[in-house]
């Protein structure tokens, strides 16, 4: 069996402070909090997932937020930014709502307020509902992701792996693999900074490439590991189970499965409201909550 990647899956960055990190992304951006969990592998601090209404694959953007860690710094090896699609004509209407937007080509680029760069892509046709629950109108609401933009030392090294192992085709600087809008597209440039990027408050820590299932992802690792790259063990995120392997430049790329997605420890109708922790973490709960500063739902959003 040739497996096949269907897009991307999410897009896991750094944040500072988390309140902060709320405000904008479930309040400014109006995406939906679909859950509110601790980083497995540091559970004193959070882990905070966004998406649609159902954190489908393809809309999730997950932080940690490290409060009080130094900046990261753009360069060589890195994403350098993340664009989000947004429907025809809603320019206008973000430009408004978010402070320093820009225009260029057919979007907005602007930071996020850790000074991570984003974008707000028009894409006609974009039939992803986005979510309709929150402070954004439904007919400007953003669809999901759209494309991630990724600086390299040497693109050719990049360029021969996402060509002959991982199923992309395109041309350039422009590679996708899935359908039009599932989110699936790679911006590559040769890096304009010569010297390699260092991830922390503000970058992107890793992107995650969707699988179908369970058997694909082991598919992918026997792959991966045939091309002599080191791959990880799958490992149980909870929410889906997730493989991890640096592309030659440096980027840290994950395999992730849909299943079983974010509604397999709480309720669809209340996701994200309160804090979740996996099964071997439940006997430290107390200890953790003492630990986090609580989250307030940004202004003007009322919770579902
Ligand atoms: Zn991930």
């Amino acid at each position: 069996m040739t497996p096949r990647l269907s897009g991307l899956h999410h897009v896991t960055a750094i944040a500072g402070d988390p309140q902060t990190n709320v405000d904008f992304y479930a309040g400014t951006l109006g995406l939906r909090l679909v859950k509110v969990t601790v980083n497995f592998d540091d559970p004193g601090t959070y882990h905070l997932y966004y998406g649609d209404g159902t954190g489908a694959p393809g809309t999730i953007l997950t932080f940690f937020p490290w409060p009080g860690a130094t900046k990261g710094r753009l360069g060589a090896g890195q994403v350098a930014s993340t664009a989000l699609s947004v429907p025809e004509g809603s320019l206008p209407f973000w430009q408004e709502r978010i402070a320093g937007a820009v225009p260029r080509d057919s979007g907005l680029i602007f930071l996020d307020p850790d000074g991570m760069p984003l974008e707000l892509r028009e894409v006609a046709g974009d039939q992803r509902p986005g979510w309709t629950g929150g402070p954004i109108p439904s007919e400007h609401a953003i669809r999901g992701l759209h494309s991630v933009e990724l600086w390299e030392s040497r693109p050719d090294a990049t360029r021969d792996l996402l060509e002959r192992a991982l199923g992309f085709s395109g041309s350039g600087a422009r590679y996708s693999v899935g359908d039009e809008f599932s989110g699936g597209l790679i911006e590559l440039r040769e890096s304009p900074v010569a010297e390699r990027g260092r991830i922390s408050v503000g970058s992107v820590h890793h992107i995650a490439w969707r699988c179908a299932d369970d058997a694909s992802q082991l598919a992918w690792q026997g792959l991966m590991m045939e091309r002599g790259l080191h791959v990880s063990p799958v490992m149980d995120r909870q929410y889906f189970r997730s493989i991890y392997f640096r592309e030659p430049g440096g980027v840290l790329f994950e395999i992730a499965t849909d299943a079983p997605g974010f509604a397999a420890d709480e309720p669809q109708d209340a996701l994200g409201r309160t804090l979740r922790l996996p099964p071997w973490l439940r006997p430290r709960l107390d200890e953790i909550r003492r630990t986090l500063e609580p989250l307030r739902s940004p202004a003007g959003v009322s919770l579902p």
